[in-house]
């Protein structure tokens, strides 16, 4: 009922001639993936060359990160309509890395999810704890209020424009993964939370995706949970080879 989402996060990597090359190899490889919805996210700067090189495919683009207001005195910022004149179709909202360096707050975030969705974007809006929360069993009390934050008050109808991503700080980069269980015992959390917020068809409908060290090895076991509906992909989306196999993960 749920299209899955694989979604590959570029992060600060790659020139635009290497982001357009990546895309080409990836093209091939992924003409047959049907009944998944594929996303890449390249940085700002390779966002319009990637657009023109996925045109034709189902290939969709993603920025990582955008501003909440339209234009204005807002040096260094990007609003999600000049995304979507770059070639986006969805933006992720909220990484770890941004609330970690770059001052993101479950405020921001809700702004900016707001933004998106008005411009006409999906937004991928990241969730997950760190080491020391999850070992002070404040998992769910630390997702419960980011989701709180980030998303409270947004209209219920809006969520169509709405991807969730699970994503554990101490899985990502690190090579450990949530387990099956762990990641699934989340992500049905998340889905019951949606459904108080808002309404059960709202959390039906909706797509949580995981991210942290998902690989090609591990991606199947993932995808058979339930409430996983697709991955957050860094690391391994900046090979062509390693993002295809995790895209095909239902073959
Ligand atoms: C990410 O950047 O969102 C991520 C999950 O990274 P990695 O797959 O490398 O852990």
């Amino acid at each position: 009922m749920r299209t899955p989402v694989i979604a590959g996060n570029w992060k600060l990597f790659k020139t635009i001639t290497e982001s357009v090359a990546l895309v080409n190899e990836l093209k091939p490889l992924l003409a047959n993936c049907h009944g998944v919805e594929i996303v890449v996210a390249p940085v700002f700067t390779a966002l319009s060359r990637v657009s023109d090189a996925v045109a034709g495919s189902t290939i969709k683009l993603a920025a990582q990160d955008c501003y909440w207001e339209e234009e204005g005195a807002f040096t260094g910022e990007v609003a999600p309509k000049l995304l979507k004149d770059a070639g986006c179709s969805h933006v992720i909202i909220g990484h770890s890395e941004r609330r970690q360096y770059f001052g993101e707050t479950d405020l921001s975030v809700n702004k900016k999810t707001r933004a998106a969705i008005a411009a006409g974007l999906t937004a991928i809006v990241c969730v997950g704890e760190s080491l020391a929360e999850r070992e002070s069993d404040q998992t769910f009390s630390v997702i419960e209020t980011q989701i709180q934050g980030g998303l409270g008050g947004l209209a219920a109808d809006s969520f169509t424009q709405v991807v969730i991503a699970y994503e554990p700080v101490w899985a990502i980069g690190t090579g450990k993964t949530a387990s099956d269980a762990q990641a699934q015992e989340v992500h049905a959390f998340i889905r019951q939370l949606i459904a108080r917020m808002f309404d059960q068809s709202v959390a039906d409908a909706l797509r949580i995706l995981y991210g942290g060290s998902v690989k090609p090895d591990n991606v199947k076991l993932l995808m058979a949970q339930p409430d996983i509906d697709g991955a957050l992909v860094g690391g391994a989306s900046l090979k062509a080879g390693s993002f295809a196999a995790i895209v095909a993960f239902n073959t």
